[in-house]
């Protein structure tokens, strides 16, 4: 039986006799997994590392296309985190196919005790709120980390993400090591563009109740109050955000959406501001090393950053690090409502 929602002409033979009777799964070597089912048929899922924001050409699509004719019945699926996979390849022939994708150029790995692929939003690439290039970004990261994308060495998973604005599209904030894009100036007020906006909806959707009305001039943006979200100019191009000068980004760690361990977590604020210094990233990167290495050498065998952080406290999480501990890292923003996300016209339930 086919469940609701899942084309049943998209299924692989192997998963379709197997639908729900899956019994167990393991890593059988960096990159692959083998799954049985109760009836002890075994399917192999071969993982590959995509470039950043899973952005390829067609001839790359066709090419792999065309691998997966070869090996997995013409199957292939994206993950949640942007990576590829075959499913569905026959035992005998998953060698074959890693030498394969090797030989186009990419990795395999990406499970269990590795860097999976790093997600990341579009940011300045189409996405007019962009602190930052998150793009960029996570392919200096992917060279940085290559090794432990291949390998099964590292003490648990390791999610790196990469959003471009406090939007958060990119999720850096559940994710073991987050960069969030940061804009440090308000918006700036195009008075004379005003009237292409619904004021009054402009007042509602900023989180913190920074913008005002105020008579004569429209509306006004009370500097204290503002936390360079950019949901106003998504609602009003008058107020645009963004300066090339001052944006960047900051650094969060110990996100965690699942529920092992210590349970989901949201990362804490440890970098507040590095500047964005494309295409070489080195300020950013040299951080990353840091708390990656400091993971490394110091967590137990599948503690997340978060655990870890959890188990050592942040005090020593900093000493191990060497990373400055500033009066700017917090957990939230001062003025942020309780509940800010439900706190706006476009998020309520
Ligand atoms: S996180 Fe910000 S920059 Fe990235 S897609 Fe979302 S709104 Fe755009
Ligand atoms: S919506 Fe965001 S950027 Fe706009 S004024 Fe409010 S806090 Fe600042």
């Amino acid at each position: 039986m086919v469940g609701i929602g899942v084309p049943e002409l998209m299924i692989p033979d192997v998963l379709r006799r197997n639908y729900g009777r899956w019994e167990s799964h393991e890593v059988v070597k960096p990159g692959v997994l083998k799954h049985v089912s109760e009836s002890g048929e075994e399917c192999y899922t071969v993982r590959v590392g995509m470039p950043s924001n899973a952005r390829i050409s067609t001839k790359t699509v066709l090419a792999f296309c065309d691998l997966a004719d070869e090996y997995s019945d013409g199957y292939l699926r994206l993950t949640q985190r942007h990576a590829l996979e075959f499913v569905g390849v026959p035992v005998e022939k998953v060698d074959s196919l890693i030498r394969d994708i090797t030989a186009m150029g990419y990795v395999v790995g990406g499970l269990d005790r590795s860097l999976h692929n790093i997600v990341t939003c579009a940011g300045w690439f189409h996405c007019q709120l962009g602190a930052t290039d998150p793009l960029s970004l996570a392919q200096k990261l992917n060279e940085a980390f290559f090794e432990d994308f291949g390998d099964e060495a590292l003490p648990a998973k390791l999610k790196i993400s990469i959003a471009a604005c406090p939007n958060n599209c990119g999720e850096g904030i559940t994710a073991d090591i987050g960069i969030i894009g940061i804009h440090r100036d308000i918006p700036r007020v195009i008075k004379e563009n005003l009237k292409e906006c619904e004021l009054p909806l402009v007042v509602s959707i900023c989180p913190t109740a920074a913008i005002k009305p105020k008579r004569g001039d429209g509306l006004v943006i009370n500097p204290d109050r503002c936390m360079h979200c950019g949901s106003c100019y998504m609602t009003c191009p008058a107020l645009p955000i963004g300066n090339a000068e001052t944006d960047g980004v900051g650094i969060f760690v110990g996100g965690k959406a699942g529920t092992s361990g210590n349970g989901p977590s949201f990362a804490k604020l440890v970098v507040p501001y590095l500047p964005n210094h494309p295409p070489d990233w080195t300020e950013v990167v040299n951080e990353v090393k840091k708390i990656v290495d400091a993971w490394r050498k110091d967590a137990r065998a599948y503690e997340r950053i978060a655990d870890w952080i959890e188990r050592i406290g942040w005090e020593r999480f900093y000493k191990l690090t060497g990373i400055e501990i500033s009066s700017k890292s917090m957990d939230n923003f001062v003025f942020a409502l309780e509940r800010s996300l439900k706190d706006n016209v476009r998020l309520r339930w």
